[in-house]
């Protein structure tokens, strides 16, 4: 959609383009405007005048749409994440971003911004209403359009189904709350199907009951939706291989690892600051004969967690071992090679954790599941299969 568009400014490193289509609902905005709002509400007006206000209407409003855009743009950009650039076409705009959010946190605070932005219009549009009115009945009738126009694309767009912003922000919070942006994705799409076949029979409702033109309007917005919605959730389905993916390639089999005996302060020096690491596996020192030696052959007795050595006052770290600041295998939830990584990514996010002991049949440790490398490995795959998911757009 981005390739057929023109290319009409480039802001804060941002290409702003214009699709064909939107030539159409610029024409029907203009029109509208000068047909029917217009002289409606500020009657006695020139021809002229009319026609004027009903261009710097549409400015304003094309110029409004440009600002909810900017919001997702700049917050993502701000977020570390490149901004391929912004599209206006036949239903409003999309800010297109390079690959998927990284979390939970990205795709809200990318998405909630728009519609902040266009209630923050609306708000100031409302207030140069007050004003405005007073001196002309034209000028109110100009801001009191764009007022409205900018809360109702906010509450427009605030519906929780793909891919408008409320949908988005229905994946983020389902995101958030199960660790898992694919089930995310599903519970969006689903939403998003179902609000735009909603639309499209509030679109039917209403043509046959007076307003035509915007009954028909209606069913346009609710069919585009809905199959936006479809394609994504199909697109997911696909790229989801999620279910066949086992916990063992994934694993991370040569971890730093502790003996029970090392002391804390030795831990914090040369494994978690040296090595970076907040888990720690601690394992027997005695290799058992028939296993092969390092880390995957030897007992797994627990894992030493930040927060388990944090517990330990600082002046006791000498005195106090792993073994005793660790929390033991007893307690830990761990997980087997070939235990699907669905299931282990559930564990985490019901768990609250970011690794997961790996441990074989006969209880011998192979390794740790982290949480980051799960959700990389996901995003590579779901990068890797062709068609349009490189740009991920947002409404
Ligand atoms: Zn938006």
């Amino acid at each position: 959609m981005t390739n057929d568009a023109i290319p009409l400014a480039r802001l804060a490193g941002i290409t702003v383009r214009l699709h064909a289509t939107w030539f159409l609902v610029a024409a029907l905005i203009v029109w509208s405007l000068r047909a029917s709002y217009l002289p409606g509400s500020a009657p006695g007006y020139s021809a002229g005048a009319y026609w004027t206000a009903a261009v710097v209407v549409a400015l304003l409003f094309f110029g409004s749409l440009l600002v909810h855009e900017f919001a997702h743009a700049l917050m993502a950009q701000r977020r570390g994440i490149r901004v391929l650039g912004i599209t206006l076409f036949l239903f409003g705009g999309v800010a297109a971003i390079e690959g998927e959010p990284e979390g939970a946190a990205d795709e809200f605070w990318i998405t909630v911004v728009g519609p902040l932005s266009s209630f923050g219009l609306a708000a100031l549009f409302g207030l140069l209403w007050l004003a405005g009115r007073e001196v002309s009945d034209l000028l109110g009738a100009m801001l009191g359009y764009l007022a409205v126009i900018n809360f109702s694309l906010a509450v427009f767009n605030l519906l929780p189904g793909f891919p408008l912003d409320g949908g988005r922000l229905l994946r983020a919070l389902v995101w958030w709350r199960t660790g898992d942006p694919s089930r995310a994705t599903r519970v969006a799409a689903g939403t998003g199907v179902a609000v735009g076949y909603g639309l499209v029979a509030l679109g039917i409702a209403r043509a046959f009951t007076g307003s035509f033109v915007n009954g028909l309007w209606l069913v346009f917005v609710g069919w585009y939706l809905q199959s936006m919605a479809e394609q994504y959730r199909r697109q997911d389905a696909s790229r989801s291989r999620f279910a066949g993916l086992r916990v063992g390639p994934l694993t991370d089999t040569a971890p730093a690892y502790v003996r029970p005996r090392d002391p804390l302060d030795r831990v914090v020096q040369d494994v978690v600051l040296a090595r970076g690491v907040r888990t720690i596996p601690v394992l027997a020192p005695e290799p058992e004969p028939e296993r092969t030696p390092g880390p995957g052959g030897d007992g797994f007795l627990g894992l030493l967690t930040l927060a388990g050595i944090v517990a330990v006052p600082r002046d006791r770290w000498g005195a106090t071992t792993a073994a005793e600041a660790m929390v033991p295998a007893s307690s830990l939830h761990a997980v087997r090679p070939d235990d699907p990584v669905e299931d282990a990514v559930r564990l985490m996010a019901d768990r609250d954790v970011n690794q997961l002991a790996v441990l074989g049949q006969d209880g011998a440790f192979v390794g740790l599941l982290n949480r980051a490398t799960v959700i990389r490995h996901l995003e590579i795959r779901a990068t890797l299969p062709p068609q349009d998911t490189a740009a991920r757009t947002t409404a």
